[in-house]
């Protein structure tokens, strides 16, 4: 009884720290572990290491929430890492001071008032809009002092942020757009700043306190898709590989395939490691949808292994896509991830290549 009661107030407590982290009524942020924080709201899921160094976010959501990110963003930054509020109160009768006096000057001078820095990196773990099109907003510095009562740029940051991604991402953005003279697919302002076209892209040094790396995976969602992995906090970031709100996205016409997605579910699988017997230890972000850990990447991982060995023995009975539709590979799955149609093509699509 006193387990569940304990249960029950560290529930309770979690939630209301969900409640109060966010300053902006529809967008949610919740505590992950470590550094690590995840925005829900914007588009795709926005992962958020809030630190000392400032902040790093992996995705930006979508162009149209992007100044409602940064504001809850540099809110969040500035209860975890800001100093503490000053204390206007002068003379005797202040209340919560040990001493029964303070002054606004003393205090300046002991608190050392170290600002909050702002957003220092974006990593892109795709070209999607809905994980790049906070961009451009929200790697330019806040020139807007109201946002947080201080002045931007702080000393010793510099004067944008980074904006990550493997160069896939950067390529299918700066192509031309078809049929529009001298306009490339996605404005120049929302590119990113560095690309890597290595498996394994890391931070030079440690973020927040612990060691940040990319890792590319190839032909799996898009041709541009990466995890981001913290370290230390024991997070991954796996954007539209895992989407368990739906059957998995396979965009084939910017590269997708089957097996590449399959691969990157199994990487991840890799690289977490659970605490007990599947539940809780490593945590993982999706592009969409809730928190997840081992368990429940399994799940799906099973689900997109079952439905792709289904639809490959169809394909190997010589069967059509028509024939594959009507023969419902998915059906028992259909109740949790609802309508198969492009999964089942671009699976097969993908497998009949082989
Ligand atoms: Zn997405």
């Amino acid at each position: 009884m006193l387990r569940i009661a304990l249960v029950l107030t560290g529930f309770a407590a979690l939630c209301s720290a969900q409640v109060e982290l966010s300053t902006d009524p529809n967008l949610h942020i919740l505590p992950v572990q470590g550094n690590i924080y995840m925005l829900v709201g914007a588009g795709g899921n926005i992962a958020m290491s809030v630190g000392h160094d400032g902040v790093l976010l992996v995705d930006s959501g979508t162009q149209a929430m992007a100044d409602r990110v940064l504001k809850v963003s540099l809110d969040l930054a500035t209860r975890v890492a800001g100093s503490p509020a000053p204390n206007n109160c002068a003379g005797m009768r202040c209340s919560g001071s040990p001493y029964g006096w303070s002054s606004p000057s003393l205090n300046a001078r002991i608190s050392s008032p170290a600002r909050p820095k702002p957003i220092r990196y974006i990593i892109n773990t795709s070209v999607d809009a809905d994980h790049a099109g906070g961009n451009a907003r929200l790697a330019e510095l806040p020139k807007d002092s109201k946002i947080l009562g201080v002045t931007f740029p702080p000393v010793g940051v510099a004067p944008s942020a980074n904006v990550i991604s493997h160069e896939n991402v950067l390529n299918r953005m700066s192509a031309p757009k078809p049929g529009a003279k001298d306009q490339t697919m996605v404005d120049s302002s929302m590119w990113p700043t560095d690309t890597f076209r290595v498996a394994k892209y890391k931070l030079s040094e440690f973020f927040n306190g612990e060691g940040v790396e990319v890792l590319y995976q190839p032909n799996a969602h898009t041709d541009g898709d990466s995890f981001v992995y913290f370290r230390y906090s024991d997070v991954i970031v796996a954007g539209d590989i895992l989407n368990p709100t739906s059957y998995p996205v396979i965009d084939t016409a910017r590269g997708g395939t089957y097996q590449g997605l399959l691969t990157g579910l199994n990487f991840i699988l890799d690289l977490a490691i659970p605490e007990f017997r599947a539940q809780g230890g490593t945590m993982v972000i999706p592009g969409h949808g809730r928190l997840m850990d081992s368990g429940d990447v399994a799940i799906y991982r099973n689900m997109v292994q079952i439905v792709g060995d289904r639809i490959g023995d169809l394909i190997a009975k010589g069967r059509t896509l028509d024939q594959v539709k009507a023969a419902k590979p998915t059906l028992d799955y259909d109740g949790i991830y609802g309508s198969p149609t492009a999964f089942i093509e671009a699976t097969f699509k993908s497998l009949q290549k082989k």
